[in-house]
């Protein structure tokens, strides 16, 4: 049993034990190129969610990490199969519950860490700042590297591309599906432009409908992967938010916090 990780700990441990931070992973069901699970952002969260609060609890932080919610916002997938979809509106209700469950408990430092680009969550931080006695953050895992990303991969990643195969082949790599000599069966993950140059240059944004982005819902070259790649990512992200755990952890709640 890992006293860090709520799931696998007991009443016993939580009633003597209070913890001074909660860790909620957001994931999200979708399709991810060919050769990758649907659980794949689900199962990034859960994995980083473990490594970080491992990498604070050694430090001394009363971290605990929350189950991940399976689902996220899938609106621009909905002309894919099983692409689980929760409105935005109702994903905020549903983690707004969890923080109230948190607080209740006396944890009143709330670490949302979102696996899944389609969670965007910043208005429910905005929304809940004058309503609830607590003290919400918020990280998108993903782009925590983004200085180091180019010392890491070869490719930019947006979904189902080289690190999150890099993330599978080390994490869970009987989930990565091969042909029979050993190559991915993702396709290229190319992606195709919108009519308008305002759009493609980023001037203009849109939710982008997934079936007319991509071939098989991959965007972003897979095949330069490797395992090494993704534990050199998880070393560097274990290092910079178990540090950031740790250090909330210790922190007091005055009139200043977080200042
Ligand atoms: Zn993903």
């Amino acid at each position: 049993m890992r006293p860090f990780i709520l799931a696998e700990t007991n009443y016993a441990h939580t009633k003597t034990n209070p913890y001074e931070v909660a860790v909620l992973p957001l994931g999200a069901t979708e399709p991810h190129n060919l050769h990758l699970p649907y659980g794949t952002d689900l199962f990034e969260g859960t994995i980083v969610g473990e490594k970080i609060c491992e990498a604070a609890h050694n430090k001394g932080g009363k971290v605990v990490l929350l189950p991940t919610v399976p689902y996220g916002t899938e609106t621009n997938m909905h002309r894919l199969p099983l692409a689980m979809n929760v409105d935005p509106t109702t994903l905020f209700r549903f983690v707004t519950d969890l923080i109230k469950c948190c607080i209740n408990s006396g944890v009143r430092k709330i670490v949302l860490l979102n696996s899944h680009g389609g969670n965007e969550m910043k208005p429910l931080l905005r929304e809940l700042a004058d309503k609830v006695d607590g003290h919400i953050f918020l990280c998108n895992w993903y782009t925590v590297l983004s200085d180091e990303y180019k010392n890491i991969y070869e490719h930019p990643d947006d979904h189902g591309g080289e690190m999150e195969t890099s993330f599978g082949l080390a994490y869970f790599p009987h989930l990565v599906a091969k042909t029979a000599d050993g190559k991915l069966t993702g396709d290229a993950g190319g992606t195709a432009k919108t009519r308008f140059d305002a759009i493609n240059r980023g001037w203009v944004g849109i939710t982008r409908p997934w079936h007319l982005l991509t071939t098989n819902t991959g965007s972003g070259f897979p095949h330069a992967a490797s395992a090494e790649k993704a534990q050199k990512m998880m070393d560097l992200l274990a290092e910079r938010l178990g540090t950031f755990l740790a250090e909330l952890s210790a922190a007091k709640i005055d009139d200043k916090f977080p200042y």
